[in-house]
């Protein structure tokens, strides 16, 4: 069975000092009988200090997006080969935020995980409906219209690189949780539409949305979610640790 994962989003939290006691505070926490994998994003200026406190743990880190260029005229973007010196191993490319303050649509998100693919980083892609969306009856067309350009771009031999998150826009940062059901069917309809086009694709859907420790166990356990994508909990080693034990213990 594959191993749960969960993957911290710090989003534009903690400078590099901070970051670094954080990801110090984890390792010392996580015990060797903990089963889930465990991965980091710090921000870009805090993965060198995070990088050498996981030095020798099996936590990984990554960045929180990546441009679809190697090199060239982007400013203020950084490439994949960039995060790949500093040893990230993955990305977490269509985050809500990055979809609706930055400008990013289903096309440029697509094109950020093909060149994360490019050069072997694992894609956390982040797919999501809003409120209104829900409420319309929408929520499938819109994982699929947002799954789309990356299945486009996607080839077999990149399939395990692939993990996708679940988040609905609702419930990010909002302490609104969905329900078991929305969720069982979200993550069910994305499995359903990926191996439509991928029958080998066996990748995980984390969920993400205001998840916390007393939460998490009836959402870890759901058929078909394969850990999750904390931001608030992430940041505080305890809620965090607590989230990361109780995806080792389904
Ligand atoms: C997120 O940042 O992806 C997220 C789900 O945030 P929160 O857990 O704070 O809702």
């Amino acid at each position: 069975m594959t191993r749960k994962l969960v993957v911290g989003n710090w989003k534009m939290n903690l400078d590099a000092r901070a970051s670094a006691a954080l990801a110090r505070e984890i390792c010392t926490k996580i015990t060797p009988e903990i089963k889930t994998e465990v991965w980091l994003t710090p921000s870009f200026t805090a993965l060198t200090s995070v990088a050498a406190e996981l030095q020798g743990t099996a936590v990984r880190y990554g960045a929180q997006n990546v441009h679809w260029e190697d090199k060239g005229a982007y400013t203020g973007e950084i490439s994949a080969p960039m995060l790949k010196e500093l040893g990230c191993t993955f990305v977490i490319v269509g985050h809500s935020e990055r979809r609706t303050l930055f400008g990013d649509t289903t096309e440029t998100v697509a094109k950020r995980a093909a060149a994360a693919f490019r050069h072997q980083l694992n894609v956390v892609f982040c797919v999501g409906e809003t409120l209104e969306q829900r409420n319309n009856g929408q929520t499938n067309q819109v994982l699929e219209q947002q799954l789309n350009p990356l299945i486009s771009l996607l080839q077999d031999h990149q399939l395990d690189l692939l993990t996708i998150a679940y988040e609905p826009v609702w419930a990010i940062g909002t302490g609104v949780i969905a329900s078991a059901e929305q969720i069982s069917e979200a993550h069910q309809a994305i499995h359903r539409y990926i191996t439509k086009h991928f029958a080998k694709w066996t990748g995980r859907v984390l969920y993400g949305g205001s998840v916390a420790p007393d939460n998490f166990a009836e959402i870890v356990a759901l058929n078909g979610v394969g850990g999750g994508l904390p931001g608030g909990a992430s940041l505080k080693s305890q809620s965090f640790v607590e989230l990361v034990q109780i995806a080792s213990e389904v």
